[in-house]
């Protein structure tokens, strides 16, 4: 595979913060590729890592040295403005507390990032919100305010919303660590759905159960990312 075929290509990233009690290494020289359909667990313990490393992916934050390639984007080379958009259509991202923003229902929620982006015109973006609300079991909620709905609800809007502008890559940071394990279970299968619909999906997990489904599992470890798997690619 040639480099601009990776989704995600990582080379030599480091992330250092300075803290009060001295730099700290939370990425260290960390090299990573993964293929298009790859589905990609991370594993490690609290602290190591792991939602700097996705951080990275994402664009939410920059590395300290090394290079981050993400869907055909240098991400260094990028200014807020233009990262902000390359975000938005080509990264969902779901996070442990769902982040749904309270004070709108869920529609308007899966909507945000349409509006952001514009992919859809206007009057189309009801309708698919609706459609990728009805993929999540969703559609009867609709027009409710996020915080009437069970954590499984929630995290499933997330999941809609993460979608909203059919990005090719989805990243979950401990999706299903605020979930029982049956809503967590009704989860996991909508991300082998996509997966199986051909998204790229990493998703950082602490689920030992979980991630024993998932191909590929990396462990980050102390800032270093320790790659034990195997894929179908
Ligand atoms: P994990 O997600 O594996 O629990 P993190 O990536 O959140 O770990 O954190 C890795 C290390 O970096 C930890 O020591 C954490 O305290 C530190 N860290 C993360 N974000 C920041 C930040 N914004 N400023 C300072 N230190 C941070
Ligand atoms: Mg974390």
């Amino acid at each position: 595979m040639t480099n601009s075929e990776w989704v995600i290509d990582l080379k030599n990233v480091d992330k250092t913060f300075v803290g009060p009690a001295g730099p700290i290494h939370a990425l260290r020289s960390v090299n990573l590729q993964v293929a298009p359909g790859e589905f990609v667990g991370v594993m490690g313990p609290s602290g190591s890592g792991k939602s700097t490393l996705l951080n990275m992916i994402t664009g939410i934050d920059r590395p300290t040295n090394g290079d981050v390639r993400v869907i055909g984007a240098q991400l260094n080379d990028l200014s807020e403005n233009t990262l902000a958009r390359w975000r938005g259509k080509n990264v969902g991202v779901i996070f442990q507390f769902f982040q749904l923003l309270p004070t709108l229902t869920i529609i308007e929620n899966v909507m945000l990032p349409m509006d952001f982006c514009r992919v859809w015109k206007p009057r189309e973006r009801p309708e698919r919100a609706i459609h990728l609300l009805d993929q999540v079991g969703l559609a009867d909620q609709a027009h409710k305010l996020p915080n009437t709905l069970s954590g499984g609800q929630q995290q499933r809007a997330a999941i809609a919303r993460a979608l909203a502008n059919d990005p090719p890559l989805v990243m979950g940071d401990e999706p299903t660590g605020n979930l029982d394990s049956k809503a967590a279970d009704k989860v996991f299968n909508l991300f082998e759905a996509l997966v199986n619909q051909g998204k790229t999906f990493m998703m950082v997990t602490h689920n030992v159960d979980l991630a024993s489904r998932v191909p590929r599992v990396v462990d980050v470890l102390d800032g270093e990312l320790f790659d034990n798997g195997t894929s179908k690619t």
